[in-house]
């Protein structure tokens, strides 16, 4: 079985380590390749190399910096369907989902080709009589970006295209269970025409991360993960002096007012909570019927749940939903269910116990609904990251809001209604940096922030649009004065 070469300086090498991990098709629990365990050697070794590729990057032009990425978004629509594809064998997703994937990704490529607008600085003339100020947006030097499975494609492209453009040099490292996708992508990065050293791969786990957090050659790191491991890198990073942008996991409300369009909310509560069979961070996860809404919305839900085709994504034939990452996460997501049950929960549709005759040693779980689960009940507080909605029942408004506001997370939040009041009251106090009316999945296009709160989220500047060009950039601000004309500056006078 191939072991995967890290990326660096230009050079892709098979590290001379012991430990590889492997990468799993979900699809049929099978291995596909193995990835290796590097350490801080390899960590150190790709940090030097970008070390030495900065200066000569950062003098780059921010429009020579943007022809790469305009080369590249070329060589990535050529090859899209087939980088699709590899989404589904090493993720389980569907074609569908995994071009979606794919096409975010894209998305930030496209934004990052604005580079020479992005990096203007601002100025003003005569702050005092004839002194002048300026402040100019300056590469870090080399930053680092650490990712979780679940967009093989999009989550590490809301960091390095910006980082890249903004004039600093990149050290990866992918999610040791999809690291396929981001070697591809690489692979075309270089063939793009970014010079060696630039963009560095190191495979692996915590030990790479911990090797990053510690290095004093690294001055930025992004993390997309789960809130345990996104809070202990915030604080780590920041204690070995780095700037940290670290987004966690959710638990996202669905909040259905009764006027909601039935079959709308029934679809989009589908497609919220079950798109990507759930492991998405933006997924619906508890939805507050509010009044009879459960009774007008829930009925719709289980039918079209009941249409859902469930199975391998590595194939022609696509099925509505995929496998989860590994046989241990359907085995917590199957035990989650239970225990939500035994808390009082109602299992209305079940997914436990899933077999798919096409596939039998894949990773599957049906979709799932419980109904009536309140606070007591831990399915209503933990994040579940598999295709199970559960549900809470609302007398008002104001304890739908309430509810919603109650966990400890705070990426997305929803609404559906037909009421522009109750839609401005719930967006206005919701604790949720990312909301929808009317929408289940409000997850922000490349030129908005991903703005998650709470423990969804540990730092300043978020991922994405201006904030991303400001977390990958520092500021220097020049104040000028010249003095007077000298005696042989006759041409400037009269
Ligand atoms: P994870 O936290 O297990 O892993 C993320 C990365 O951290 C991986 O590269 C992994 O190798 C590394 N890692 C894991 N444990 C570590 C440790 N103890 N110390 C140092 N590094 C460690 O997350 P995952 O299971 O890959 O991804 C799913 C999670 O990501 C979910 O919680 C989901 O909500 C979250 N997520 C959040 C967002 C967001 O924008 N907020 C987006 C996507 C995913």
């Amino acid at each position: 079985m191939e072991t995967l070469p890290n990326l660096i300086g230009g050079r892709w090498v098979v590290p001379a380590v012991d430990a590889t991990s492997p990468v799993m098709n979900p699809s049929r629990g099978e291995a596909i390749a193995a990835v290796p365990m590097s350490g801080a050697a390899e960590v150190d070794a790709a940090v030097s190399a970008a070390r030495e590729a900065f200066p000569g990057w950062r003098e780059t032009p921010a429009s020579e910096r943007a022809q790469v990425m305009f080369r590249l978004k070329g060589l990535l629509e050529a090859e899209f369907e087939e980088l699709a594809k590899g989404i589904c064998r090493e993720h389980g997703k569907t074609r569908v989902e995994a071009r979606g994937d794919l096409r975010r990704g894209i998305e930030m490529v496209d934004f990052a080709c604005s580079a020479p607008t992005l990096l203007m600085g601002e100025c003003q003339e005569n702050i005092a009589r004839g002194i002048d100020c300026h402040t100019d947006r300056v590469p870090l030097g080399v930053v680092a970006g650490i990712c979780p499975f679940n967009f093989p494609a999009m989550v590490p492209m809301w960091m390095w295209p910006l980082a890249l453009v903004c004039g600093n040099c990149f050290v990866l490292k992918p999610s040791e269970k999809v690291p396929l996708t981001a070697q591809r992508i690489a692979e075309l990065l270089q063939q793009a025409g970014l010079p060696d050293g630039v963009f560095s791969i190191v495979h692996g786990g915590r030990e790479v991360v911990d090797a990053l957090l510690e290095h004093p050659g690294i001055e930025a790191v992004s993390f997309v993960g789960s809130t345990a491991v996104a809070e202990s890198i915030y604080r780590k990073g920041c204690h070995h002096g780095k700037r940290v942008q670290a987004a966690g996991g959710a638990k996202n409300f669905l909040v259905v007012m009764p006027d909601a369009d039935p079959d709308a909310t029934a679809t989009a509560l589908r497609d919220s909570a079950f798109g990507c069979a759930g492991e998405r961070c933006m997924a619906g996860s508890v939805a507050v019927a509010v009044g009879d809404a459960g009774e007008r919305v829930l009925p719709g839900l289980v039918d079209r749940i009941g249409a859902m085709r469930v199975g391998p994504t590595d194939v022609d034939e696509q099925p509505d939903m995929g496998a989860l990452i590994t046989a241990a996460h359907r085995d917590r997501v199957n035990e989650l269910i239970t225990l939500g049950e035994a808390k009082g929960g109602e299992v209305i549709a079940d997914g436990r116990a899933t077999s798919v005759e096409a596939a039998p040693d894949g990773f599957y779980v049906r979709p799932t609904v419980i109904d009536r689960v309140d606070y007591a009940n831990d399915i209503a507080t933990t994040e579940v990251f598999g295709p199970v909605l559960s549900v809470m029942r609302a007398k008002s408004l104001d304890e739908a809001i309430a509810a919603a506001n109650r966990q400890s997370f705070g990426n997305g939040a929803c609404i559906f209604t037909s009421s522009g009041k109750a839609a401005r009251e719930f967006r206005h106090r919701v604790s949720a940096g990312m909301v929808g009316v009317n929408v289940g999945v409000p997850a922000p296009v490349a030129y908005f922030p991903f703005t998650g709160w709470n423990r969804s989220f540990f730092g300043d500047l978020h991922m994405q649009g201006r904030e991303g060009v400001s977390f990958y950039t520092k500021r220097k601000t020049t104040t000028v004065r010249w003095f007077g004309f000298g005696e042989g500056d006759i041409w400037v006078k009269d």
